[in-house]
């Protein structure tokens, strides 16, 4: 081995570097849980920040470590800091972070049983708690995978080798297929329709109502009109819950439309579909059970680090189906071989995602998410009555989820003044670095958008960004008198 190598591979420097960051990781959370010194969102513009580090180059090879991960931590953005409203991110708990260190230096392959024994065993007891939650039967069963936007493609491939009248993995087609889904689903559906070939007439968008639920009573006319336009239906996909707004569509209208024409019935449970695990908002869910696949992020509501999503199937022997060859299929039937992943999954070497659930079940137990979603969803409501208490500000629907969407208006004016005020308030707010918030646009109204993703996030913080809401509109409204 060259001199750099035995340092690279040094376990005494890993030691000393390890005991170093643990220190200075546990020192940063206690500093950023309190809400600072710093801010939420260090905010620099791109260019500027990629010239602060390209400036560092000369440095490389000489570097201390700890010096690198100070740098880092100063300019990110602070997930566990209770200002921190913004995207479905979820602050880890630091459990599972050491579980990612233990993952990342382990480096289990996961693609077949021998490079990753324990945690391709530890996978299926964690899929099998979540199929119970869900409500599924013994027969079901699935994998984790990278996000849930993988999730999704991967259930609409198995919908495909179910449901089209041909085998379009083997032949190829000229077909139009497509499916229906909510206009207020997640892009990456709309993605995944488009990566499988079926262009823009593959996607059958079902208006939602004021609730921004699909409009299930209009499921029928949508497939009628596929059907007139020559289109194979493959699918229906519920969101449990939608980005936007968080809101849960009608499952169990979904599955009696599906069930009626022998469609595939898939959730989108990315976000809220970690309702599941608590006892008081698993109603927002109800009917998941009668899904054909399921889709849920630990990475989002169940306080794992990224990237961590379960895809779960009501018959487990379906997701053998989706990536098998002909041969490959044959040889299968015989011998489902639950214990190769790879089989199954898009990926081919894949993290050891499972051991980050795990040790949370293991040290906290079930009642852990039951409490952090019940948590955060009671603040989603709590926080939709602080908005309403405030008569500039205009709450976009009753929150079902965490997720809170409000704007903010003066009188009279028209939606695109009120669009750019909104969108100037968020600027404002996200370059103070005060708060992280984002916005949306529904039904071409801009609102300020909220995801309360902090346990420790509490009405205080609430009012605070309120106020400061109000605060920077009136800054943004009229510049000159500020
Ligand atoms: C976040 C989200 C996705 C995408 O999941 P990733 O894990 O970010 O790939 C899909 N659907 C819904 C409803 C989501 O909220």
């Amino acid at each position: 081995m060259t001199p750099l190598l035995v340092q690279a591979y040094d376990p005494a420097t890993f030691r000393q570097q390890g005991h170093a960051l643990i220190d200075q990781l546990a020192d940063y959370l206690e500093r950023d849980q309190q809400g600072g010194p710093h801010p939420v969102l260090p905010w620099l513009a791109p260019e500027a920040l990629l010239a602060d580090w390209e400036a560092e180059a000369d440095q490389w090879g000489k570097a201390d470590l700890n010096s690198f991960f100070t740098k880092l931590l100063a300019n990110s953005i602070h997930i566990h800091h209770p200002h921190y409203m913004g995207h479905q991110v979820s602050g880890p708990a630091p459990a599972t972070a050491l579980a990612s260190l233990v993952s990342a230096l382990l480096n289990n392959g996961m693609a077949v049983y021998e490079m990753g024994a324990s945690a391709t065993v530890i996978e299926r007891i964690v899929i099998d708690t979540l199929r119970k939650a869900i409500g599924f039967g013994e027969q079901a069963g699935g994998f984790l995978t990278s996000g849930g936007t993988l999730a999704n493609l991967t259930a609409m491939l198995c919908a495909r080798k179910q449901k089209a009248n041909e085998d379009v993995w083997e032949t190829g087609t000229r077909h139009q297929y497509a499916i229906m889904v909510s206009e207020e689903a997640h892009y990456c559906v709309e993605r995944t329709v488009r990566i499988m070939g079926w262009g823009t007439a593959g996607v059958i968008k079902v208006p939602v109502d004021d609730a921004y639920q699909m409009r299930t009573d209009l499921l029928a006319a949508c497939y009628q009109q596929a059907l007139a336009d020559g289109k194979q239906v493959i699918a229906v996909v519920g969101s449990a819950s939608s980005t936007s707004t968080g809101s849960y569509d009608d499952l169990g209208a979904i599955s009696a439309f599906c069930q009626a024409h022998g469609l595939w019935f898939h959730v989108d449970g990315a976000h809220g579909g970690a309702v599941v695990f608590t006892e008081k908002y698993k109603n927002l869910a109800q009917g998941i059970h009668l899904a054909d696949s399921v889709v849920v992020d630990f990475h989002k509501m169940l306080m794992t680090p990224a990237l961590v999503t379960g895809l779960v199937f009501k018959n487990g022997d379906d997701s053998y189906h989706t990536f098998a060859q002909k041969a490959q299929y044959l040889w299968a039937q015989t011998d489902r071989e639950w214990f190769n992943l790879a089989k199954r999954t898009f990926e081919c070497t894949k993290l050891m995602m499972s051991i980050k659930v795990y040790v949370l079940l293991r040290t906290y137990g079930l009642p852990l998410f039951d409490d952090y979603v019940t948590t955060l969803y009671d603040l989603g409501r709590q926080f939709a009555q602080l908005i309403q208490q405030r008569p500039r500000l205009e709450l976009a629907v009753a929150p079902q989820a965490n997720i809170v969407c409000f704007r903010y208006l003066l009188p009279d004016v028209s939606v695109a003044e009120a669009n750019a005020l909104n969108q100037g308030i968020r600027q404002a707010i996200v370059e103070s670095g005060r708060f992280y918030i984002v916005q949306t646009s529904l039904k071409g109204r801009v609102y300020l958008r909220t995801t309360l993703m902090n346990p420790l996030t509490t009405e205080a913080e609430l009012i605070k960004l309120l106020d400061y809401v109000e605060h920077t509109a009136l800054l943004v409204a009229f510049p000159q008198v500020a």
